[in-house]
C-alpha cells in the first residue's frame, strides 16, 4: 500500500516554494544562461585551509569528534568574534556550539527556543529558507514589512507587530548585512532595537553571516548590547568561501547553549572531524588575507548598481553582502516573475524574482541579483540585461 509523502509546500511555509523550484527548473533549461541567481562566492576556498583540511584527513581526524565542535575551535570562534567586531561578551566555549552551516544553526535554534504554535518576527524581505526551517520547526514566521523603511527593521515596527500579534511572539530572527537587500545597522540603530527587544521581551536571533562584507561601514554584533538575550550565529561559508564545508557556529548565553547543543548532537552529532582543522586554518587567518576578495565584491557592486541605475531600476546601495535588490523600472509592466522568466529566456541571464523572499505584495516588483560568482560572468551578465532592455524599449 503506497502512502502519501508530506511536503514542504507553499501553504506551510506561505513562500511560494513550489513557484520558486518551478522557476529555478525552468532556467535550468536555458542554454547559454549567465547566473546571477546564487549567493554562492565565485572563489575557491583558501589555501591554508585545504591545507589543513588534508593534513587533518592525513592525520586520521576521522573519529567522531566533540558533538559541540572541538575546544581548540570553539575558542577559535571566540578568538575571532573578539578579534574582529570586539564582541567579548560570550567568553566560554561553552558557549559556542558549532554546526553544520548557519542553515542547520538556524533550525537547532528554533528547535530550541520555540515551542509548536510561537511565534518569530521576521524582517521581510528575508532568506527564504528561513521561512521553510520555521515551519519544520512547526512555529510560526511573523513576516515584518521594511518596505517603507528602507528595508530595514525598525523599534516601532517591533513594538507595533508585537502588539498586534495573535500568537506569543517569542523570538525574532534578524539578519545583517541582509539577503536579499544587502542592507546593514548602525552600532546606534542596533542599541535602539537592542532596547525594543528587550521591551519585547523576545530571544533575538542574530545571522550575521555577512558581517564580514561590508563596505566602508564597520559590522557590530547586536550580541554586544544584549548577550543575555541574543543568540548570534555566523559562518565561514560567505566570508571564506567555504560555502561546501559546511561550518557555521553559534554563541548563545549560557543556558541556551546548553539545551542548543542536545539538540544539534540528535540532528547530526557533529561536523566531519577534518573539517575542524580546516575551519581553524580559516578563522586563524589575518584579515588581510580575506581583502582582495572583499575588494572584488566592492568593485563588483559599484559595476552592477551603476548599470542597473543608468536603466532605471530603482536601487538601494548595498552595505553589505554580495547581493542587489532591485526595482524594476516603471515602463516594465509586469512582475518579478514574468521579468525574471523572459529575460533568463530571451536575454540569457537568470535572476530571482523579489517574491522569493517576501511575503507582501510589493516584493512582486522586483529581482534579487547576486554578484557573488565571477567578475567576468557579471558584466556579461550586466551588457546581456542592457541590451534586453534596450531591445524592449525600442520596440
Ligand atoms: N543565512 C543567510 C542570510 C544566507 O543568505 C545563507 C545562504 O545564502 C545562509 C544563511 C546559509 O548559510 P550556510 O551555508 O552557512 O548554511
Amino acid at each position: 500500500m503506497s502512502q502519501d509523502i508530506p511536503t514542504l509546500n507553499s501553504e506551510v511555509t506561505a513562500i511560494p516554494t513550489d513557484k520558486i523550484l518551478g522557476f529555478q527548473a525552468s532556467i535550468q533549461g536555458v542554454d547559454d544562461l549567465v547566473f546571477l541567481t546564487f549567493g554562492e562566492p565565485g572563489f575557491d576556498a583558501p589555501k591554508v585551509v585545504k591545507e589543513a583540511t588534508i593534513r587533518g584527513i592525513q592525520e586520521n581526524h576521522s573519529h567522531y569528534g566533540h558533538s559541540q565542535g572541538n575546544p581548540e575551535l570553539r575558542q577559535a570562534v571566540i578568538d575571532y568574534m573578539q578579534d574582529r567586531y570586539g564582541l567579548t561578551q560570550y567568553p566560554s566555549i561553552d558557549q559556542v556550539v558549532i554546526t553544520a552551516g548557519v542553515s542547520e544553526a538556524m533550525y537547532a535554534i528554533f528547535k530550541t527556543l520555540l515551542s509548536t504554535g510561537d511565534g518569530i518576527l521576521v524582517p521581510d524581505p528575508a532568506y527564504g529558507s528561513y521561512f521553510s526551517s520555521i515551519a519544520l520547526a512547526n512555529a510560526q514566521a511573523i513576516p515584518v514589512d521594511t518596505s517603507t523603511t528602507g528595508f530595514k527593521l525598525t523599534p516601532e515596527l517591533v513594538a507595533k507587530t508585537v502588539a498586534e500579534a495573535t500568537v506569543p511572539v517569542k523570538a525574532v530572527l534578524f539578519n545583517y548585512p541582509s539577503n536579499p537587500t544587502g542592507v546593514t545597522y548602525s552600532k546606534e540603530e542596533l542599541a535602539e532595537l537592542a532596547k525594543a527587544f528587550e521591551a519585547a521581551g523576545v530571544w533575538v536571533i542574530s545571522d550575521e553571516i555577512y558581517s564580514e562584507l561590508t563596505y566602508g561601514q564597520e559590522h557590530h554584533s547586536i550580541g554586544e548590547m544584549i548577550p543575555d538575550r541574543a543568540i548570534v550565529v555566523n559562518g565561514l561559508s560567505k566570508s571564506h568561501a567555504m560555502t561546501g564545508y559546511r561550518v557555521g557556529f553559534i554563541l548563545a548565553p549560557k543556558a541556551v547553549a546548553a539545551e542548543l547543543k542536545k539538540v544539534h548532537a540528535s540532528l547530526i552529532y557533529s561536523i566531519p572531524t577534518f573539517v575542524y582543522d580546516g575551519a581553524l586554518a580559516a578563522l586563524q587567518m589575518p584579515k588581510e588575507d580575506l581583502q582582495p576578495m572583499l575588494s572584488t565584491y566592492q568593485v563588483r557592486r559599484d559595476m552592477a548598481v551603476e548599470l542597473l541605475r543608468s536603466l532605471d531600476f530603482d536601487v538601494l546601495s548595498p552595505d553589505g553582502a554580495f547581493y542587489i535588490f532591485a526595482k524594476l523600472p516603471e515602463d516594465i509592466e509586469e512582475d518579478g516573475w514574468t521579468f525574471a522568466e523572459k529575460l533568463a529566456k530571451d536575454g540569457k541571464v537568470g535572476v530571482i524574482p523579489g517574491e522569493a523572499f517576501s511575503q507582501f505584495e510589493g516584493a512582486k516588483d522586483y529581482i534579487r541579483l547576486s554578484y557573488a560568482g565571477d567578475t567576468e560572468q557579471l558584466k556579461e551578465g550586466l551588457s546581456r540585461i542592457k541590451a534586453y532592455i534596450e531591445k524592449r524599449r525600442a520596440n
